[in-house]
């Protein structure tokens, strides 16, 4: 496959941006910078972009049940890494598409496909991402209009866009919201004078997380769930 073809299909990037990495020297064959964008990259060849692996061959998309205690990052650190629990191989070429915090739980979504994992995480994709939280105290009719209008959160210029809220119970609730901010779903609880305790993924997009998935298993996702991102 041609190098700008290559990777316009393994990244963010736009085709005319993949051509003006290539010409920057900023993508490299093994160890040797290649600038021609006609250059044929072939199967089995490892091609870096800024020194990151990238990869179109076989792109694979999974869904982990992602337990307590597990980071989204590709190397341990205090806590063991999400990779640990899935065996496939070139494991290095994989990423998380939307990161969880440690304690969160639920629906995570890993890949090597760049562009797919764009339109899971781009703000302005608006792909909405639903979780289960579990609160400290009952939820008061003002924080679910709060949360509806669209809260404001410290240190953002904007407030949240409006998120959708179901209520389970009291002190259980399923919102829906169409962003990834930083911690947001317990910064907006936060502002709304609450405390998250307990927070589960339940789906991306179109994409539910497949209740036959004990704790810390995981699965590839079916034609139709890779699809349904758009
Ligand atoms: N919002 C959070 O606060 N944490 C997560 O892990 C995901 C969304």
């Amino acid at each position: 496959m041609r190098l700008d073809k290559y990777i316009c299909e393994s990244t963010p990037l736009t085709r005319s941006q993949a051509k003006k990495v290539i010409s920057q020297g900023r993508v490299k064959s093994g160890d040797k910078v290649v600038r021609s964008c006609a250059y044929k990259a072939s199967e089995d060849e490892v091609i870096y972009f800024d020194d990151n692996l990238i990869s179109v061959r076989g792109l694979r998309y999974i869904m982990i049940n992602k337990p307590q205690d597990y980071i989204c990052s590709n190397v341990d650190e205090q806590l063991p890494s999400l990779f640990n629990l899935i065996d496939v191989e070139k494991k290095e070429q994989l990423f998380i598409a939307g990161r969880l915090d440690a304690d969160t739980t639920g629906l995570a979504l890993v890949t090597d496909d760049g562009k797919w994992s764009h339109k899971v995480t781009s703000p302005r994709n608006k792909c909405k991402k639903q979780y289960r939280v579990g609160l400290d105290a009952a939820i008061t009719e003002e924080a679910i209009a709060q949360l509806k209008e669209g809260v404001q959160l410290n240190s953002e210029p904007q407030p949240c866009l409006p998120a959708e809220v179901e209520i389970i119970s009291e002190t259980e609730v399923l919102l829906t919201i169409s962003e990834g901010k930083y911690h947001q779903v317990k910064r907006m609880f936060a502002a709304v004078g609450n405390l998250v305790i307990e927070l589960h993924r339940e789906q991306i997009g179109d994409i539910k997380l497949d209740v036959s998935l004990e704790t810390g298993e995981w699965r590839y996702l079916t034609e139709a769930e890779v699809k349904s991102i758009g």
